[in-house]
């Protein structure tokens, strides 16, 4: 796929590596400056919201510029841009505002809002803090252990952790959880998958969208990228934190699943037709 010289964003952000225990220490801090503010009668949530969000507090995160980014710095800042592009548009002909998701790549370890992540998590979004998470080797991981190299197959994987945050600003996701807290666990596995194949499919309208300016997908690309996409697990980052899915019940949906809703996106450019929960329940 064809990606240079496009617009890079400038939402991507590095942390220098995972800093466990900091929010300690500034945690007295806060809790003091929360008291002070609520003294001088302003809001004290504000102050420990924001204490709250322990991304910052806890990795030290950083920019780079165009001349410090390797190829793969530039190539995920030009996908997230184009994620933007696409679903800012997309947004603003549902009459709202995009609001953009950072992506943070981090070297082996990092704490998120959702939880600890190391390498062996795989690529993550996290809606508490409304960021996706690479891990720098994710990439090397994908060409080797997956086979499933090219640029497309991991552009796909971005386009489908900001599918994630695109369920997170429409509601979807959380409307979700609230479902599977109240079902028994295989229901509540089938909305996972459910969940998973919207995020696909709306990674394919992400591709319907970047197709029309340019030819960028190739044969054999789609087979690629979810080759790519059923070999990581996103998930498992919400597992450890919620210890409500196992892993062995857990599922993305199968190849053939995950390859329809793709292609479905793909094909339509269409968001009604991306409704993977009644279809699913259409089908049984
Ligand atoms: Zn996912």
């Amino acid at each position: 796929m064809r990606w240079q010289g496009g617009r890079e964003s400038d939402n991507v952000e590095y942390s220098s590596g995972g800093g466990r225990g900091k929010l300690i220490g500034g945690g007295i801090g806060t809790l003091v400056i929360a008291v002070i503010v609520y003294l001088l009668g302003g809001n004290p949530e504000q102050v420990l919201q924001q204490a709250q969000g322990p991304q910052e507090e806890i990795n030290q995160t950083f920019k780079k510029t165009s001349e410090e980014k390797d190829r793969t710095d530039k190539f995920v800042s030009v996908i997230l841009a184009e994620t933007e592009d696409v679903w800012t548009d997309l947004f603003r002909q549902m009459g709202r505002e995009y609001q953009k998701p950072k992506l943070n790549i981090f070297p082996g370890t990092v704490s998120s809002a959702c939880g600890f992540a190391s390498v062996a998590t795989g690529p993550f979004y996290c809606p508490a803090d409304e960021k996706v998470y690479l891990d720098k080797s994710f990439f090397e991981e994908l060409k080797i252990r997956f086979a499933a190299p090219g640029d497309f197959a991991n552009a796909y994987v971005i386009a489908h952790e900001v599918g994630h945050h695109v369920q997170h600003l429409l509601g979807t996701s959380d409307k979700v959880q609230r479902m599977r807290e109240t079902v028994s666990k295989k229901e509540s596995n089938r909305l996972s998958v459910m969940l998973e194949l919207q995020a696909d499919f709306y990674a394919g309208v992400w591709a319907h969208y970047i197709e029309k300016t340019e030819k960028v997908i190739e044969e054999g690309d789609i087979e690629a990228a979810l080759a790519a996409a059923n070999a990581i697990g996103d998930d498992r980052l919400q597992k450890q934190a919620s210890g409500t899915v196992t892993p062995d019940a857990f599922t993305h949906g199968t190849s053939a699943q995950r390859m329809y809703w793709f292609k479905k996106g793909y094909e339509t450019g269409d968001l009604k037709q991306g409704n993977t929960f009644k279809q699913l329940q259409e089908d049984e």
